[in-house]
Protein backbone atom coordinates (compact mmCIF):
# COMPACT_ATOMS: atom_id res chain seq x y z
CA UNK A 1 0.00 0.00 0.00
CA UNK A 2 1.43 3.37 -1.38
CA UNK A 3 2.96 5.52 2.14
CA UNK A 4 0.66 8.41 1.55
CA UNK A 5 -2.58 6.00 1.68
CA UNK A 6 -0.95 4.57 5.23
CA UNK A 7 -0.36 7.67 6.54
CA UNK A 8 -4.12 9.35 5.72
CA UNK A 9 -5.96 5.73 7.08
CA UNK A 10 -3.68 6.42 10.28
CA UNK A 11 -4.83 9.68 10.54
CA UNK A 12 -8.60 8.32 10.40
CA UNK A 13 -8.10 5.96 12.64
CA UNK A 14 -6.72 8.27 14.96
CA UNK A 15 -9.41 11.07 14.54
CA UNK A 16 -11.95 8.71 15.32
CA UNK A 17 -10.66 7.39 18.56
CA UNK A 18 -10.02 11.02 19.43
CA UNK A 19 -13.67 12.16 18.20
CA UNK A 20 -15.00 8.93 20.45
CA UNK A 21 -13.17 9.59 23.52
CA UNK A 22 -12.77 13.40 23.70
CA UNK A 23 -16.06 14.94 26.15
CA UNK A 24 -15.85 18.32 24.41
CA UNK A 25 -18.85 19.10 21.66
CA UNK A 26 -16.34 22.08 19.90
CA UNK A 27 -13.39 19.48 19.63
CA UNK A 28 -15.29 16.62 18.55
CA UNK A 29 -16.65 18.85 16.12
CA UNK A 30 -13.43 20.04 14.54
CA UNK A 31 -12.16 16.46 15.10
CA UNK A 32 -15.40 15.23 12.62
CA UNK A 33 -14.42 18.24 10.14
CA UNK A 34 -10.88 16.91 9.99
CA UNK A 35 -11.60 13.13 9.62
CA UNK A 36 -13.92 13.83 7.16
CA UNK A 37 -11.15 15.87 5.01
CA UNK A 38 -8.71 13.04 5.71
CA UNK A 39 -11.49 10.54 4.64
CA UNK A 40 -11.99 12.36 1.48
CA UNK A 41 -8.53 12.71 0.61
CA UNK A 42 -8.27 9.10 0.69
CA UNK A 43 -11.03 8.52 -1.48
CA UNK A 44 -10.07 11.00 -3.92
CA UNK A 45 -6.22 8.98 -3.80
CA UNK A 46 -7.47 5.61 -4.02
CA UNK A 47 -9.56 6.59 -6.58
CA UNK A 48 -6.81 8.06 -8.88
CA UNK A 49 -4.53 5.48 -8.10
CA UNK A 50 -6.71 2.61 -9.24
CA UNK A 51 -8.47 4.86 -11.31
CA UNK A 52 -12.22 4.00 -10.58
CA UNK A 53 -14.91 6.07 -9.50
CA UNK A 54 -15.21 6.42 -5.64
CA UNK A 55 -19.26 4.66 -5.77
CA UNK A 56 -17.01 1.51 -6.70
CA UNK A 57 -14.51 1.66 -4.13
CA UNK A 58 -15.83 -1.40 -1.96
CA UNK A 59 -16.00 -3.68 -5.02
CA UNK A 60 -12.04 -3.64 -5.15
CA UNK A 61 -9.91 -7.16 -5.25
CA UNK A 62 -6.97 -6.04 -4.59
CA UNK A 63 -5.85 -7.22 -1.10
CA UNK A 64 -4.35 -3.50 -0.42
CA UNK A 65 -8.08 -1.56 -1.25
CA UNK A 66 -9.59 -4.12 0.92
CA UNK A 67 -8.09 -3.01 3.62
CA UNK A 68 -8.38 0.21 2.86
CA UNK A 69 -11.99 0.08 2.61
CA UNK A 70 -12.96 -1.82 5.26
CA UNK A 71 -10.92 0.47 7.61
CA UNK A 72 -12.73 3.24 5.75
CA UNK A 73 -16.01 1.62 6.58
CA UNK A 74 -15.26 0.87 10.52
CA UNK A 75 -13.93 4.55 10.18
CA UNK A 76 -17.61 5.29 9.09
CA UNK A 77 -19.64 3.19 10.80
CA UNK A 78 -18.03 4.36 14.77
CA UNK A 79 -19.12 7.86 13.69
CA UNK A 80 -21.93 9.30 15.75
CA UNK A 81 -21.96 11.94 12.92
CA UNK A 82 -24.31 10.97 9.97
CA UNK A 83 -22.51 11.26 6.81
CA UNK A 84 -23.98 11.33 3.51
CA UNK A 85 -22.44 11.66 -0.65
CA UNK A 86 -24.57 11.85 -3.03
CA UNK A 87 -23.38 11.84 -6.93
CA UNK A 88 -24.25 15.06 -9.52
CA UNK A 89 -27.48 13.25 -9.79
CA UNK A 90 -28.41 14.10 -6.41
CA UNK A 91 -28.54 9.86 -5.50
CA UNK A 92 -26.82 8.47 -2.44
CA UNK A 93 -23.41 7.00 -3.54
CA UNK A 94 -22.40 6.38 0.29
CA UNK A 95 -23.40 6.26 3.31
CA UNK A 96 -22.76 5.48 6.80
CA UNK A 97 -25.41 3.54 9.81
CA UNK A 98 -25.71 6.45 11.85
CA UNK A 99 -26.96 8.78 8.27
CA UNK A 100 -29.53 5.71 7.41
CA UNK A 101 -30.84 5.99 11.19
CA UNK A 102 -31.73 9.55 10.47
CA UNK A 103 -33.25 9.54 7.34
CA UNK A 104 -35.30 6.04 6.85
CA UNK A 105 -34.75 2.84 9.22
CA UNK A 106 -37.73 1.00 7.17
CA UNK A 107 -35.45 0.59 3.96
CA UNK A 108 -32.29 -2.00 3.75
CA UNK A 109 -29.89 0.87 1.92
CA UNK A 110 -29.81 4.08 1.43
CA UNK A 111 -27.55 3.56 -1.84
CA UNK A 112 -28.93 4.34 -5.45
CA UNK A 113 -32.26 6.66 -3.17
CA UNK A 114 -32.76 9.99 -4.30
CA UNK A 115 -32.20 12.63 -2.04
CA UNK A 116 -35.61 13.67 -2.68
CA UNK A 117 -37.03 10.41 -1.56
CA UNK A 118 -35.21 10.54 1.56
CA UNK A 119 -36.51 13.79 3.06
CA UNK A 120 -38.42 16.95 1.67
CA UNK A 121 -36.36 19.03 3.73
CA UNK A 122 -35.58 22.01 1.74
CA UNK A 123 -32.60 23.28 3.83
CA UNK A 124 -30.96 19.99 3.19
CA UNK A 125 -31.23 19.91 -0.47
CA UNK A 126 -30.90 23.25 -1.13
CA UNK A 127 -27.27 22.50 1.19
CA UNK A 128 -26.22 19.35 -1.21
CA UNK A 129 -27.25 21.56 -4.08
CA UNK A 130 -24.81 24.26 -3.51
CA UNK A 131 -22.13 21.16 -2.56
CA UNK A 132 -22.59 20.22 -6.52
CA UNK A 133 -22.16 23.82 -7.63
CA UNK A 134 -18.87 23.80 -5.63
CA UNK A 135 -19.82 25.61 -2.98
CA UNK A 136 -19.26 24.78 0.64
CA UNK A 137 -22.26 25.01 3.11
CA UNK A 138 -22.30 25.30 7.38
CA UNK A 139 -24.36 25.97 9.82
CA UNK A 140 -27.25 24.43 8.59
CA UNK A 141 -29.89 23.96 11.32
CA UNK A 142 -31.76 20.52 10.50
CA UNK A 143 -34.86 19.73 12.58
CA UNK A 144 -36.60 15.74 12.32
CA UNK A 145 -39.67 15.56 14.21
CA UNK A 146 -40.05 11.92 14.27
CA UNK A 147 -41.01 9.87 17.52
CA UNK A 148 -37.93 13.02 19.53
CA UNK A 149 -37.21 15.95 18.12
CA UNK A 150 -34.13 16.12 16.95
CA UNK A 151 -31.39 19.07 15.58
CA UNK A 152 -28.35 18.99 13.46
CA UNK A 153 -25.85 20.95 12.15
CA UNK A 154 -25.27 19.98 8.99
CA UNK A 155 -21.82 20.97 6.73
CA UNK A 156 -21.91 20.41 3.28
CA UNK A 157 -18.63 19.89 0.80
CA UNK A 158 -18.10 19.42 -2.65
CA UNK A 159 -16.47 16.38 -3.81
CA UNK A 160 -13.99 16.24 -6.81
CA UNK A 161 -12.75 18.94 -9.20
CA UNK A 162 -15.19 21.88 -9.44
CA UNK A 163 -13.66 23.37 -12.86
CA UNK A 164 -16.86 25.17 -14.09
CA UNK A 165 -18.68 22.16 -14.30
CA UNK A 166 -19.78 21.57 -11.12
CA UNK A 167 -18.14 19.09 -8.27
CA UNK A 168 -18.80 15.73 -8.62
CA UNK A 169 -20.41 15.02 -6.07
CA UNK A 170 -21.40 16.36 -2.34
CA UNK A 171 -20.61 15.14 0.97
CA UNK A 172 -22.36 16.18 3.87
CA UNK A 173 -22.07 15.20 7.50
CA UNK A 174 -24.88 15.90 10.76
CA UNK A 175 -23.89 17.10 13.59
CA UNK A 176 -26.24 16.27 16.35
CA UNK A 177 -26.56 19.07 18.46
CA UNK A 178 -30.07 18.11 19.99
CA UNK A 179 -28.44 17.98 23.59
CA UNK A 180 -25.95 21.15 22.79
CA UNK A 181 -29.45 22.68 22.02
CA UNK A 182 -31.17 21.52 24.63
CA UNK A 183 -28.74 22.70 27.68
CA UNK A 184 -28.66 26.21 25.43
CA UNK A 185 -32.26 26.89 26.34
CA UNK A 186 -32.33 25.41 29.80
CA UNK A 187 -29.21 27.98 30.45
CA UNK A 188 -31.07 30.64 28.94
CA UNK A 189 -33.84 30.02 30.74
CA UNK A 190 -32.44 29.77 33.76
CA UNK A 191 -30.59 33.04 33.20
CA UNK A 192 -33.71 34.72 32.27
CA UNK A 193 -35.67 33.65 35.43
CA UNK A 194 -32.66 34.73 37.97
CA UNK A 195 -32.86 38.33 36.21
CA UNK A 196 -36.85 38.35 36.86
CA UNK A 197 -36.46 37.12 40.42
CA UNK A 198 -33.39 39.43 41.33
CA UNK A 199 -35.26 42.34 39.72
CA UNK A 200 -38.22 41.99 41.88
CA UNK A 201 -36.82 42.54 45.31
CA UNK A 202 -34.31 45.02 43.91
CA UNK A 203 -37.27 46.98 42.56
CA UNK A 204 -38.57 47.78 45.74
CA UNK A 205 -35.43 48.20 47.55
CA UNK A 206 -34.61 51.26 45.06
CA UNK A 207 -38.08 52.39 45.14
CA UNK A 208 -38.29 52.50 49.20
CA UNK A 209 -34.83 53.87 49.45
CA UNK A 210 -35.97 56.76 47.43
CA UNK A 211 -39.14 57.41 49.39
CA UNK A 212 -36.93 57.52 52.76
CA UNK A 213 -34.52 60.00 50.68
CA UNK A 214 -37.53 62.00 49.91
CA UNK A 215 -38.76 62.48 53.29
CA UNK A 216 -40.13 59.84 54.42
CA UNK A 217 -37.33 59.16 57.06
CA UNK A 218 -38.58 62.44 58.94
CA UNK A 219 -41.20 60.17 60.12
CA UNK A 220 -39.80 57.76 62.00
CA UNK A 221 -42.77 54.92 62.05
CA UNK A 222 -42.89 55.04 58.37
CA UNK A 223 -39.16 54.99 58.01
CA UNK A 224 -39.35 51.56 60.36
CA UNK A 225 -41.52 50.44 58.23
CA UNK A 226 -40.11 51.02 54.79
CA UNK A 227 -36.39 49.66 56.49
CA UNK A 228 -38.37 46.67 57.32
CA UNK A 229 -39.49 46.40 53.61
CA UNK A 230 -35.67 46.91 52.54
CA UNK A 231 -34.30 44.57 54.54
CA UNK A 232 -36.89 41.95 53.62
CA UNK A 233 -36.10 42.01 49.83
CA UNK A 234 -32.61 42.36 50.44
CA UNK A 235 -32.91 38.78 52.42
CA UNK A 236 -35.12 37.60 49.71
CA UNK A 237 -31.83 38.47 47.21
CA UNK A 238 -29.58 36.39 49.94
CA UNK A 239 -31.47 33.57 49.86
CA UNK A 240 -32.08 32.96 46.22
CA UNK A 241 -28.31 33.79 45.31
CA UNK A 242 -27.41 31.40 48.37
CA UNK A 243 -29.94 28.83 46.38
CA UNK A 244 -28.67 29.21 43.20
CA UNK A 245 -25.04 28.86 44.16
CA UNK A 246 -26.02 25.67 45.89
CA UNK A 247 -27.88 24.08 43.11
CA UNK A 248 -24.67 25.05 40.60
CA UNK A 249 -22.77 23.07 42.77
CA UNK A 250 -24.76 20.44 43.35
CA UNK A 251 -25.81 20.27 39.49
CA UNK A 252 -21.85 20.71 38.37
CA UNK A 253 -20.62 17.54 40.65
CA UNK A 254 -19.02 19.69 42.93
CA UNK A 255 -20.91 18.17 46.16
CA UNK A 256 -19.44 15.41 47.51
CA UNK A 257 -21.72 13.11 49.84
CA UNK A 258 -20.03 11.91 53.27
CA UNK A 259 -22.70 8.88 53.38
CA UNK A 260 -22.94 7.20 56.77
CA UNK A 261 -25.51 5.65 59.35
CA UNK A 262 -27.83 8.50 60.81
CA UNK A 263 -30.19 9.03 63.43
CA UNK A 264 -33.46 9.93 61.90
CA UNK A 265 -35.19 10.65 64.75
CA UNK A 266 -32.62 13.25 66.49
CA UNK A 267 -32.20 14.60 63.16
CA UNK A 268 -35.57 15.23 62.93
CA UNK A 269 -35.97 16.44 66.07
CA UNK A 270 -33.29 18.89 65.36
CA UNK A 271 -34.78 20.50 62.37
CA UNK A 272 -38.48 20.71 63.93
CA UNK A 273 -36.07 22.55 66.96
CA UNK A 274 -35.04 24.74 64.50
CA UNK A 275 -38.51 25.40 63.22
CA UNK A 276 -40.29 26.27 66.55
CA UNK A 277 -40.79 29.67 66.30
CA UNK A 278 -41.36 29.66 63.00
CA UNK A 279 -44.49 27.06 63.25
CA UNK A 280 -45.85 28.60 66.32
CA UNK A 281 -46.47 31.79 64.40
CA UNK A 282 -48.45 30.33 62.40
CA UNK A 283 -50.08 28.20 64.77
CA UNK A 284 -48.82 24.46 62.96
CA UNK A 285 -48.14 21.74 64.80
CA UNK A 286 -44.46 19.82 63.85
CA UNK A 287 -44.95 16.23 64.55
CA UNK A 288 -41.83 13.54 65.04
CA UNK A 289 -43.41 10.29 64.02
CA UNK A 290 -40.02 8.34 63.59
CA UNK A 291 -39.41 5.84 65.50
CA UNK A 292 -36.24 6.32 68.01
CA UNK A 293 -34.43 3.54 67.11
CA UNK A 294 -34.33 3.97 63.27
CA UNK A 295 -31.02 4.45 61.77
CA UNK A 296 -31.13 5.57 57.45
CA UNK A 297 -27.73 5.52 55.53
CA UNK A 298 -27.38 9.63 54.21
CA UNK A 299 -24.59 11.92 54.43
CA UNK A 300 -26.36 13.69 57.22
CA UNK A 301 -25.94 17.43 56.81
CA UNK A 302 -27.57 16.78 52.89
CA UNK A 303 -30.52 15.09 54.95
CA UNK A 304 -31.15 18.20 56.97
CA UNK A 305 -30.91 20.26 54.10
CA UNK A 306 -33.60 18.02 52.14
CA UNK A 307 -35.93 17.78 55.76
CA UNK A 308 -35.25 21.79 56.29
CA UNK A 309 -36.63 22.56 52.89
CA UNK A 310 -39.85 20.01 52.95
CA UNK A 311 -40.44 21.10 56.62
CA UNK A 312 -40.46 24.89 55.83
CA UNK A 313 -42.81 24.23 52.78
CA UNK A 314 -44.85 22.18 54.97
CA UNK A 315 -45.22 25.17 57.64
CA UNK A 316 -45.68 28.26 54.70
CA UNK A 317 -48.33 26.02 52.79
CA UNK A 318 -49.79 24.76 55.81
CA UNK A 319 -53.19 25.99 56.99
CA UNK A 320 -53.90 27.67 60.03
CA UNK A 321 -53.47 25.03 62.99
CA UNK A 322 -52.91 22.37 61.03
CA UNK A 323 -49.90 20.05 61.08
CA UNK A 324 -46.53 18.76 59.69
CA UNK A 325 -46.00 15.44 60.83
CA UNK A 326 -42.70 13.57 59.84
CA UNK A 327 -42.30 9.84 59.61
CA UNK A 328 -40.20 6.97 58.26
CA UNK A 329 -41.11 3.84 56.12
CA UNK A 330 -38.95 0.51 55.81
CA UNK A 331 -38.89 -0.99 52.65
CA UNK A 332 -36.40 -2.22 49.85
CA UNK A 333 -35.76 1.70 50.02
CA UNK A 334 -35.86 3.73 53.26
CA UNK A 335 -38.87 6.18 53.24
CA UNK A 336 -38.84 9.82 54.94
CA UNK A 337 -42.14 10.84 54.64
CA UNK A 338 -43.33 14.73 55.29
CA UNK A 339 -46.74 15.04 55.69
CA UNK A 340 -48.94 18.52 55.81
CA UNK A 341 -52.66 18.82 56.16
CA UNK A 342 -52.27 22.10 53.97
CA UNK A 343 -54.48 22.95 50.99
CA UNK A 344 -52.89 20.49 48.92
CA UNK A 345 -51.46 20.93 45.33
CA UNK A 346 -53.63 20.49 42.10
CA UNK A 347 -52.96 17.65 40.06
CA UNK A 348 -51.43 19.44 36.88
CA UNK A 349 -48.87 20.67 38.56
CA UNK A 350 -47.23 17.61 40.21
CA UNK A 351 -45.09 16.50 37.61
CA UNK A 352 -43.24 19.68 36.97
CA UNK A 353 -43.13 20.83 40.90
CA UNK A 354 -39.51 19.75 40.61
CA UNK A 355 -37.77 22.23 38.33
CA UNK A 356 -35.81 25.19 39.47
CA UNK A 357 -38.70 28.59 39.99
CA UNK A 358 -41.70 26.40 39.32
CA UNK A 359 -44.59 27.42 42.11
CA UNK A 360 -47.65 26.70 42.08
CA UNK A 361 -49.08 30.05 43.06
CA UNK A 362 -46.00 32.55 42.45
CA UNK A 363 -47.02 35.79 43.78
CA UNK A 364 -47.88 33.72 47.67
CA UNK A 365 -44.52 32.22 47.14
CA UNK A 366 -42.88 35.48 46.49
CA UNK A 367 -45.03 37.06 49.25
CA UNK A 368 -43.92 34.08 52.10
CA UNK A 369 -40.22 34.43 51.22
CA UNK A 370 -40.24 31.66 48.57
CA UNK A 371 -37.43 31.32 46.04
CA UNK A 372 -38.98 28.25 43.56
CA UNK A 373 -35.44 26.14 44.13
CA UNK A 374 -36.01 24.48 47.57
CA UNK A 375 -37.44 21.71 45.69
CA UNK A 376 -35.13 21.58 42.60
CA UNK A 377 -32.37 21.34 45.66
CA UNK A 378 -34.12 18.38 47.49
CA UNK A 379 -34.43 16.13 44.03
CA UNK A 380 -30.97 16.56 43.41
CA UNK A 381 -30.04 15.86 46.63
CA UNK A 382 -32.08 12.80 46.64
CA UNK A 383 -30.56 11.84 43.13
CA UNK A 384 -26.79 12.49 44.51
CA UNK A 385 -27.88 10.02 47.42
CA UNK A 386 -28.84 7.38 44.77
CA UNK A 387 -32.27 7.65 45.71
CA UNK A 388 -35.19 10.55 45.02
CA UNK A 389 -37.93 12.12 46.38
CA UNK A 390 -41.74 11.82 45.13
CA UNK A 391 -44.97 13.63 45.79
CA UNK A 392 -48.28 13.11 46.45
CA UNK A 393 -51.08 15.53 47.02
CA UNK A 394 -54.93 15.85 47.80
CA UNK A 395 -56.43 18.82 47.12
CA UNK A 396 -58.02 20.54 50.80
CA UNK A 397 -56.34 17.29 52.04
CA UNK A 398 -52.48 17.98 52.38
CA UNK A 399 -49.72 17.20 50.55
CA UNK A 400 -46.99 14.13 51.20
CA UNK A 401 -43.31 14.33 50.30
CA UNK A 402 -41.28 11.10 50.45
CA UNK A 403 -37.64 11.36 50.33
CA UNK A 404 -36.67 7.18 49.12
CA UNK A 405 -33.25 6.62 49.88
CA UNK A 406 -30.79 3.48 49.38
CA UNK A 407 -30.96 0.88 52.82
CA UNK A 408 -27.72 1.30 54.60
CA UNK A 409 -25.70 -1.52 52.95
CA UNK A 410 -24.33 -3.04 56.55
CA UNK A 411 -27.53 -3.16 57.70
CA UNK A 412 -28.44 -5.77 55.53
CA UNK A 413 -24.96 -7.50 55.31
P1 LIG B 1 -40.61 27.94 47.19
O1 LIG B 1 -39.41 28.70 47.55
O2 LIG B 1 -41.58 28.73 46.36
O3 LIG B 1 -41.23 27.24 48.35
P2 LIG B 1 -40.03 25.27 46.31
O4 LIG B 1 -39.19 24.77 45.20
O5 LIG B 1 -39.69 24.82 47.68
O6 LIG B 1 -40.04 26.84 46.19
O7 LIG B 1 -41.53 24.87 46.01
C1 LIG B 1 -42.06 25.09 44.72
C2 LIG B 1 -43.56 25.29 44.79
O8 LIG B 1 -44.19 24.04 45.15
C3 LIG B 1 -44.05 26.26 45.85
O9 LIG B 1 -44.00 27.58 45.39
C4 LIG B 1 -45.45 25.79 46.08
O10 LIG B 1 -46.30 26.31 45.07
C5 LIG B 1 -45.37 24.28 45.89
N1 LIG B 1 -45.26 23.55 47.17
C6 LIG B 1 -44.13 23.06 47.73
N2 LIG B 1 -44.40 22.41 48.89
C7 LIG B 1 -45.72 22.51 49.06
C8 LIG B 1 -46.62 22.03 50.07
N3 LIG B 1 -46.20 21.33 51.13
N4 LIG B 1 -47.95 22.30 49.92
C9 LIG B 1 -48.40 22.99 48.85
N5 LIG B 1 -47.60 23.47 47.86
C10 LIG B 1 -46.29 23.23 47.97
Amino acid sequence: MPKRQSLLIGACVLLTVLALVVPSFLVRLVLAGLLIITAVALVLINRNSVNRSPDRLDQSSAPENLAVSSLLEATLAGMREGLLVVNKDMRVVASNPAAHKLFNPSVASLKSQRLTELTRNPAIYSAFLDGLKGIERSGVKVETHGPERQVFDLRVVPIGSTNGHGAQGALGVFFDITRTERLENIRQEFLSNVSHELRTPLTAIIAFVETLETGAMEDPESSQRFLSIIRKNASRMHGLIDDILELTAIEGGNVRLRAAPVELYTLVEEVCASFAAKAAAQNVMLENNVPSEVIVYADERRLEQMLTNLIDNGIKFSREHGTVAISYESGTRDKILVQDNGDGIPAQHLERLFERFYRVDRARSRDIGGTGLGLAIVKHLALLHGGEVTVTSELGKGTTFTIHLPTNPRKSA
